[in-house]
């Protein structure tokens, strides 16, 4: 696979210190032996080093003053990578982390994902390095109004439709909207994750955690297995993770995990639900009050995990759900959870489990659904809010879970089949990889050399 050698060599001299981009692009080209190296159709295209190069990327500077009267100063990005199918279509992620690399490695995986929903839309991905984190209302407000000031001229409803992401919600999407109305005038189906109250569709705010585990079933399902009865560990307690947890309680499970920024909380009854959304939706506070109301349960602060990987992957279960983010599962998490009986893995998150990790799931035959196949649900929900936008309709909860519950379901049975056709039956990381590949690359080919 020199190819895949090669690739990365090049982007380390044209894009140095992006390691999370590289990874990225390596699981990618990792999977496309059985159709590269088989033909010759695919590189006389150039096609592989067209898609790891994004049409577009843009950075700018993003002031703003604190409640102390001081002015900050953060970096804004928006990376343009895919249009073939589509507009370009990703969230915002506003967390210190964020550098080019971050910003690269989720908008080339969105672009795949986007693919295997079988909607019609391209890929991008955004954010800033800002840390929402201890902010006012106000503050936030004025760095979203920042922000915009650069980004407007980027986007619009046919062009580039950002949404949500890590730390960017219906507040932050609710600031943004509105700087972007004040600069254009226009009232338009710019973004996606909006309130309810003006435009944003039904089940969205659900869709991630709910795709995943929708997602899990379906593995389940071809399995001859259910979700019925199953200890589930959950990672995460953001939107993701939240509802993922609402999801498996409806389809019979036990999620018994959570965990935030500070540590995680292991509670062997089930997660408390309703507390849980009072503590991150409504009070947005840290994990260990949590144990105010169960004292029973256990609380792991970060300093207290194992040097090499995640308390919450320590507990034996049956399933686990990785919905924090990315590199959160590594490859001695992987070991453990083998070992103590973990059956399935479905990521809620976007990368969250290293490559070692991934070829141990791989080679001990566990049910494994990849972030681009399992958490492609939030991104599909969000191409039914566009549509409902775009013919000025609103659709009941029911019809969008049905549609979101559908669109699952195809993803399972493409990456499933594809697997199935390149001689690695059951391997959903090779089969989302060439499925998603395939649409992306033959659009890409049938639009010319753009
Ligand atoms: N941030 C989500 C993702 O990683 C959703 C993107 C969207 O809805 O555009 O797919």
């Amino acid at each position: 696979m020199t190819y895949v050698h090669d690739t990365i060599s090049s982007l380390q001299l044209s894009s140095p210190a992006q390691s999370e981009f590289y990874q990225a692009v390596e699981d990618v080209l990792s999977s496309l032996s059985p159709i590269l190296e088989s033909n010759n159709f695919y590189k006389k295209q150039a096609i592989i080093e067209r898609i790891v190069e994004p049409e577009r990327q843009i950075m700018f500077r993003v002031p703003w003053v604190d409640d102390n009267g001081n002015i900050q100063v953060n970096k804004g990005y928006r990376v343009e990578f895919n249009s073939a199918l589509g507009p370009y279509k990703g969230g915002l992620r506003f967390h210190p982390s964020v550098n080019a690399s971050i910003i690269k490695f989720l908008g080339f995986e969105q672009i795949f994902k986007n693919a295997l929903t079988g909607l019609p839309i391209g890929g991008g991905k955004g954010g800033s390095n800002f840390n929402p984190k201890g902010k006012s209302d106000g503050e936030i407000m004025r760095f979203c109004q920042s922000f915009m000031n650069e980004l407007y001229r980027h986007i619009g409803p046919v062009t580039d439709v950002p949404a949500g992401d890590i730390g960017v919600g219906a507040r932050e999407i609710g600031y943004l909207f509105g700087q972007y109305k004040r600069l254009t005038g226009r009232y338009e189906g710019v973004f996606t994750g909006k309130s309810l109250l003006w435009g944003g569709s039904l089940v969205r705010k659900e869709a991630t955690g709910y795709g995943t585990v929708y997602f899990a079933q379906y593995m389940l399902d071809d399995r001859g297995d259910s979700l019925q009865g199953k200890k589930c560990l959950v990672s995460g307690a953001g939107n993701v993770a939240i509802y993922a947890i609402e999801k498996l309680y409806q389809l019979g499970a036990i999620p018994v995990t959570c965990s935030d920024s500070t540590g995680t909380i292991y509670h062997p009854k089930g997660i408390d639900l309703k507390l849980l959304k009072r503590l991150k939706e409504v009070q947005r506070t840290g994990l260990i009050e949590y144990l105010e109301t169960y004292p029973e349960a256990t609380f792991t602060p970060v300093a207290d995990y194992p040097k090499d990987g995640h308390a919450v992957w320590r507990y034996s279960a049956d399933a686990a759900f990785p919905c924090a983010t990315q590199n959160e599962l590594t490859e001695n998490d992987a070991e453990k959870l083998i070992e103590n009986g973990c059956k399935l893995v479905s990521e809620g998150a976007n990368m969250p489990s290293t490559s070692g990790a991934i070829n141990l799931f791989i080679s001990a035959g566990i049910a494994y659904g990849p972030a681009k196949a399992a958490n492609a649900g939030g991104v599909a929900t969000s191409q039914l809010e566009m549509a409902q936008n775009s013919s000025m309709q609103k659709w009941s909860f029911q019809t969008v879970d049905d549609h979101l519950k559908q669109i699952m379901k195809n993803i399972f049975i493409s990456a499933n089949e594809a697997s199935h056709e390149f001689g690695q039956a059951g391997n959903l990381v090779l089969g989302a990889n060439i499925a998603g590949f395939k649409r992306v690359a033959d659009a890409m080919i049938e639009q010319g050399v753009v």
